[in-house]
């Protein structure tokens, strides 16, 4: 694995660009993620940069001569590092080809952002133990953490079909889902809306190069096949949850919606914020295929993350989304080179644009939960919002907002954006 800090990362690298060099953005000179945008619904996608406040098509800054961001994907590392480098320097200040970089410029607030590529399949892991342990004392109390959980990276195939993206306003929208539900004390199932609808606060991982059928990833080349990182909402219906998971897992209970945020932040611009992977004492060593120094020295990605709520009588009142949790991906039980090591261990083929969703990332207090499962313990202990209204589960027009950054001493601040969905009545 070769990612590592160069001139690209420096803090005191500025743009032409002013909106970049707002302390405030997401997306400075440092940051560079890739998305899918349009000027008008008639027109294709195109690849698109985003920088401050504006995004840079990358056709028409003749960087690139393709608008097929699977194809992307699909570059080789060296290739990645040095379309990041051209990117840079046309981007900082001083640089010659400023004017015609500007003049492939257009304002983020007036295109429509698209999924980030075409996604093939999708994976849901299991990473975050704080989760599993508190669901499952919630499903399970006599079992909360399985005896698999610490020795093999939990997943389940999802469906892409249903993934959508992130928007301003409401966010990517859906109507409440129906599914058999069997309420405790009843003898029979009924088909209802579901009662407890909930967010799941999730980071999804983009494959990059894909891998041939039959050819194991090796945990060395791992990241060399991950793309970027995006914020991923796996929207989740624990009544319907509760019914149909034994013995094969979720179903209709997680495939109705869920939202991915339009800008994938590269492997490569994370590099600053890579941290010592480590396990609690006592807990088993990886087994060799999952393990190796670099990702012990630096398998982990320092990302802060936050889930907001804006119900719409907040909406209504005026009033400004309110913070409900914050945890970090780096205290996820697996890193990122392990979920594509094992999930290629027996052979399996990732393509470029699948996506892996992390899983749950709580931290380990109980209000770091990362679904309103964990913070209403089941719908026990309804959360107090500050102009009064009470939450166990989403409630109709509940609008749900992730955000993630990355802060460290010495360099730029860049963000993940946002990933925003709203749920809408159920259609019945
Ligand atoms: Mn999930």
């Amino acid at each position: 694995m070769s990612i590592g800090i160069d001139d690209t990362h420096a803090a005191a690298l500025l743009s032409w660009l002013e909106s970049a060099n707002d302390l405030a953005t997401d997306f400075p000179i440092q940051n560079l993620p890739y998305g899918r945008f349009r000027r008008e619904p008639a027109c294709d996608w195109s690849i698109g940069v985003a920088i401050g406040d504006q995004v840079l098509d990358l056709r028409l800054a003749k960087v690139l001569e393709s608008d097929d961001m699977n194809r992307l994907m699909g570059l080789n590392h060296a290739a990645r590092l040095a379309l990041r480098r051209a990117l840079s320097l046309g981007l900082r200040q001083g640089s010659t080809q400023q004017d015609q970089f500007r003049a492939a410029m257009v304002a983020q607030d007036s295109v429509e952002m698209g999924l980030p590529c075409e996604i093939g399949d999708f994976t849901d892991f299991y990473t975050g133990i704080h989760h599993a342990t508190t669901v499952g004392k919630l499903f399970r109390p006599e079992n909360p953490l399985l005896p698999n959980y610490k020795w093999v990276p939990i997943a389940y195939h999802g469906r892409s079909s249903s993934i959508g993206v992130s928007r301003p306003g409401l966010g990517q929208t859906f109507p409440r889902p129906l599914g058999q539900i069997k309420a405790p004390d009843a003898t029979e199932p009924r088909l209802e809306p579901s009662a407890k609808l909930d967010f799941e606060l999730e980071l999804g991982l983009f494959i990059g190069r894909p891998n041939v059928i039959g050819e194991p990833i090796s945990i060395t080349e791992a990241e060399q096949h991950v793309f970027g990182l995006a914020l991923f909402n796996d929207w989740s219906a624990r009544d319907i949850q509760a019914w149909e998971y034994q013995p094969l897992g979720p179903f209709l209970s997680k495939n109705f919606a869920s939202t991915v945020s339009p800008w994938v932040v590269t492997l490569e611009a994370l590099a600053p914020f890579r941290q010592a992977f480590t396990r609690p004492e006592g807990d088993p060593a990886p087994l060799p295929y999952l393990n190796s120094p670099t990702n012990q020295e630096q398998g982990a990605i320092n990302i802060q993350l936050e889930v907001w709520l804006q119900t719409s009588q907040m909406r209504a009142a005026g009033d400004a989304a309110v913070r409900l949790m914050e945890s970090n991906f780096r205290d996820a039980y697996w890193t990122v080179a392990q979920l594509v090591a094992h999930h290629t261990v027996n052979g399996c083929n990732l393509r470029s644009g699948d996506l892996l969703g992390s899983g749950t990332l709580s931290g380990p207090k109980a209000e770091q939960g990362g679904s309103l499962l964990e913070l209403s313990q089941g719908g026990k202990r309804p959360l107090p919002l500050p102009n009064g209204e009470l939450r166990t589960f989403l409630e109709d027009g509940d609008t749900v907002i992730l955000r993630g950054y990355c802060q460290r001493e010495g360099f730029r601040r860049i963000g993940l954006g946002e990933c925003r969905g709203s749920v809408l009545p159920a259609r019945i």
